[in-house]
């Protein structure tokens, strides 16, 4: 057996002689072995080396629904930290939620800090008696989570964008959305609010680089955050396609830019991606907006159809990458011993008011 359990986080240096095809044949054995103690989650950006060990897959909404429904004692979770933290919020406390590795974050979640969500959050009650109602994506932090439950706000995840931002626009006179402005700015725009009743907040900037008249005009409050995959679509390929492939639709997630979602044929979440792609007929062709993991698996699974990624580059999440058979194999083996590592807990205080807010969610 590997001496890797002296470490408890990445025991990198136990590890490096072995191989990922190893690591598998260890994973499917110790899989099994386990049987119900453990339970894993798979996000769809994974790789095809850990989706194929998930019991269940899907986008963070799915999957944070099936965790709240879970009760092995351990659960894996396969995608980035934000994505255990939920897992652990919705979980019992006698279940442990485990990350693969633990640098395995979300750039898009490091750019809006409590620190600074409550400084904006300070700056726009100074100049506005206006009701703000904050809301943020899922992929953020535990603690943003908790601020907004506190706060009367919720959460929204790519799939519920639309009904979650249309109940805090008729609950208050403003919404803060955070972190990801495509998002926000594609979603509000969908619901009919104009582009110049949106402003962006750069926490970078003295007020958000926003003057008090701008603060008080704007009835949608943009954080300035975005997703350095998603961002990777651009206009050119999209019209690149347009002439080179006039037959194919163009479908592209919402964490891209205002552009490419208004100059493409259709935009939605992965799991609407997906559905949108199976239920095409034979023979269509599609270019896909999103990470390329998810878009070379439908690729392999729809031999029939026509699917290619929009960008010609390999627009790959890089901390969703670092989730590899190793540190799965690790995982699981700590668990076999007895010596888990790799736990996320977060705070019960902050757990509880985050608790408040995906619950508000999923009621909505
Ligand atoms: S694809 Fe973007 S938003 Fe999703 S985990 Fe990766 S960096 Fe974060």
């Amino acid at each position: 057996m590997l001496d890797i359990l002296n470490t408890r986080t990445n025991p990198t240096a136990s590890l490096a002689h072995l191989t990922d095809a190893q690591a598998v044949i260890e994973i499917h054995k110790l899989k099994q072995e386990l049987q119900d103690k453990v339970v894993l989650l798979g996000h769809h950006y994974q790789q095809d080396d850990i989706i194929q060990f998930a019991d269940f897959k899907g986008d963070s909404l799915q999957l944070a629904k099936d965790a709240a429904k879970l009760s092995n004692p351990y659960i894996i979770f396969c995608g980035v930290h934000f994505m255990a933290e939920t897992a652990d919020i919705l979980t019992s406390n006698e279940q442990q939620v485990i990350l693969p590795d633990l640098d395995a974050g979300c750039s898009m979640a490091d750019m809006a800090s409590i620190n600074e969500v409550e400084n904006a959050w300070y700056n726009i009650a100074a100049v506005t008696n206006d009701t703000v109602v904050p809301v943020t994506y899922v992929n953020c932090t535990a603690s943003l989570k908790a601020f907004v439950g506190k706060n009367g706000g919720t959460i929204c995840t790519s799939s519920n964008a639309k009904k979650v931002i249309s109940w805090a626009l008729n609950k208050g006179d403003k919404l803060l959305f955070f972190p990801d402005q495509h998002l926000g700015r594609n979603t509000c725009y969908e619901l009919g609010v104009k582009l110049d009743e949106m402003v962006t907040y750069n926490p970078n900037l003295q007020n958000g680089g926003l003057t008090t008249e701008e603060i008080q005009k704007a009835k949608v409050i943009l954080w300035y955050g975005y997703c350095s995959v998603h961002k990777g679509f651009h206009l050119e390929h999209i019209h690149q396609i347009r002439k080179s492939k006039p037959e194919t639709q163009v479908i592209v997630h919402p964490e891209c830019s205002f552009d490419v979602v208004q100059a493409s044929d259709d935009n939605g979440s992965t799991a609407y991606i997906i559905d949108q792609v199976r239920k095409a007929p034979i023979g269509s062709s599609f270019a896909i907006g999103t990470e390329i993991n998810l878009v070379n698996r439908l690729k392999q699974e729809m031999p029939d159809k026509e699917i290619i990624s929009l960008s010609p580059y390999q627009c790959l999440c890089t901390t969703m990458y670092r989730v590899r058979p190793k540190w799965l194999y690790a995982s699981l083996l700590s668990i076999k011993e007895d010596k888990p590592i790799n736990i996320i807990s977060v705070d019960p205080q902050i757990a509880k008011f985050a608790a408040i807010a995906l619950e508000r969610m999923l009621t909505i």
